[in-house]
């Protein structure tokens, strides 16, 4: 396990051996700054870049996150043939209705609802799990909104894991159902999904267990970055015509069109800023030579980040969260810091949208065969919007990410179709209603 060879704090820089430090950095700056904030996996780039070139990752056959391995900071967790070795490894579709509709050349939607358990958190719970497994945790707990509880939850059933979940009782029943069907034992907070994040620290410390919350644990954002990974792998894939014919020292893959823009849907600000740690991996071993622009998409009513980015601060402002966006709806973001860079140090920027506008986003996506929950479909609101705003243009390539399965909250998805006629069972009313 030499690859990973310790953490960086996203805040004071102060930097850690893998095995000194668990979840954020301990450091006590005193009165006026007390730290506290996000670890960053170090990974040895130098002698990765040694090992490996892009082909040897490429050419691995795993149809699924466990295919680069070897830029983790993990070692193999087993559990061949089971749900674990299924997360990651979406597929990428091309829609170009909707591109006419919005005056694209190119669009694409990365669905990442296809994971095991249907919602993006798959990869950061898979990756968190083969860290469990390393240091030998009995039990793992997380806080959340539905989806990253629900990952655990199908992850470790798959390898005999335990676990505890806390979410809030506000959660969509579907994803409840699915904490108690995957077998984990489920606390339902009476209060926000803020107040179970607290309860589960303190939980964590009481009880010994090992704690996966979103922005917490180091190792949900190596999750994450397997996301980055598949971008640019079917990045290159897309654009290997056009590099028939170019010269050969050059790396396979290393050129993203300098316009190429991906849109996700922001919370806690984990993804993205996992996103981004991907590609910042990819251009530490020399196998990019830029980063592609990241646009954050946050619900109007939770929009604690895009505040922040838009008021040119680092400080994240705590907001009271309301949107029916569940999967995105956090007061206080978790890892506001990296996420605000994630747009700055790429060019991108934030976009808000309202819950209307994310209904609209579903009903957009659904006739193409893609069914967003709310969370999942803001990314395609905040391309309407960022088209709106003139923030992308017509040349530009843009990846869309839909984080989560629409049956995972059937009744917003009620929200935005309107109802099925019910009718008598006869040829006359099947007429009328035509
Ligand atoms: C968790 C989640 C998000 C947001 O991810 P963060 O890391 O909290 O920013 C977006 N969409 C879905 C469906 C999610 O479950
Ligand atoms: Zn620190």
């Amino acid at each position: 396990m030499d690859k990973f060879i310790g953490y960086r704090c996203s805040l004071c820089g102060a930097e850690y051996l893998p095995g000194q430090v668990t979840y954020t950095c301990p450091k006590d700056g005193g009165v006026s700054l007390s730290c506290g904030g996000n670890l960053d996996v170090v990974l040895d780039y130098d002698s990765l870049r040694q090992k490996f070139q892009p082909e040897d990752i490429t050419s691995r056959t795993d149809e699924s996150l466990w295919r680069y391995l070897p830029l983790l900071p993990v070692a193999d967790p087993g559990g061949e043939g089971t749900p674990l070795r299924a997360a990651g490894w979406t597929p990428v579709f091309s829609l170009p209705r909707l591109a006419d509709k919005l005056g694209l050349r190119h669009l694409w939607l990365k669905d990442e609802s296809r994971n095991p358990t249907a919602s993006f958190k798959d990869r950061a719970s898979a990756v968190v799990l083969a860290r469990a497994k390393e240091i030998k945790a009995e039990v793992v707990v997380t806080a959340s909104t539905g989806n990253a509880g629900a990952a655990l939850a199908g992850m470790s059933a798959a390898i005999g894991q335990k676990v505890v979940i806390f979410a809030p009782k506000s959660a969509p029943l579907a994803k409840v159902a699915q904490l108690l069907v995957y077998g984990a034992r489920v606390l339902l907070v009476d209060g926000s999904y803020d107040d179970a994040f607290d309860l589960t620290v303190k939980a964590a410390d009481e009880f010994g267990w090992y704690c996966r919350n979103t922005g917490y644990n180091p190792f949900t954002a190596e999750g994450k970055k397997t996301a980055a990974f598949e971008i640019w792998e079917w990045w290159a894939e897309e654009n290997r015509e056009s590099r028939i014919g170019n010269s050969t020292d050059e790396s396979l893959i290393s050129n993203l069109d300098s316009r190429f823009t991906v849109l996700v849907s922001v919370g806690d600000g984990n993804i993205i800023s996992g996103l981004h740690k991907g590609f910042k991996d990819l251009a530490a071993l020399g196998w990019i030579n830029r980063l592609p622009r990241l646009i954050g998409v946050q619900a109007e009513g939770s929009a604690a980040i895009a505040n922040a980015f838009h008021a040119g601060t680092e400080r994240i402002t705590p907001v009271s969260a309301s949107t029916l966006a569940d999967s995105i709806s956090v007061d206080l973001p978790r890892d506001g810091v990296r996420a605000v860079r994630a747009a700055g140090e790429t060019g991108g920027t934030y976009v808000t949208v309202s819950d209307n506008e994310i209904l609209a986003a579903i009903a957009a996506l659904g006739p193409l065969g893609i069914f967003a929950e709310p969370a999942g479909a803001a990314a395609y609101a905040g391309l309407v919007k960022a088209v709106e705003q003139g923030i992308v243009s017509a040349e530009d390539p843009i990846l869309v990410l839909n984080t989560g399965f629409g049956l995972k909250d059937v009744r917003a998805a009620m929200q935005a179709v309107s109802a099925a006629p019910v009718i008598e069972p006869t040829l006359e009313a099947v007429k009328r209603s035509l």
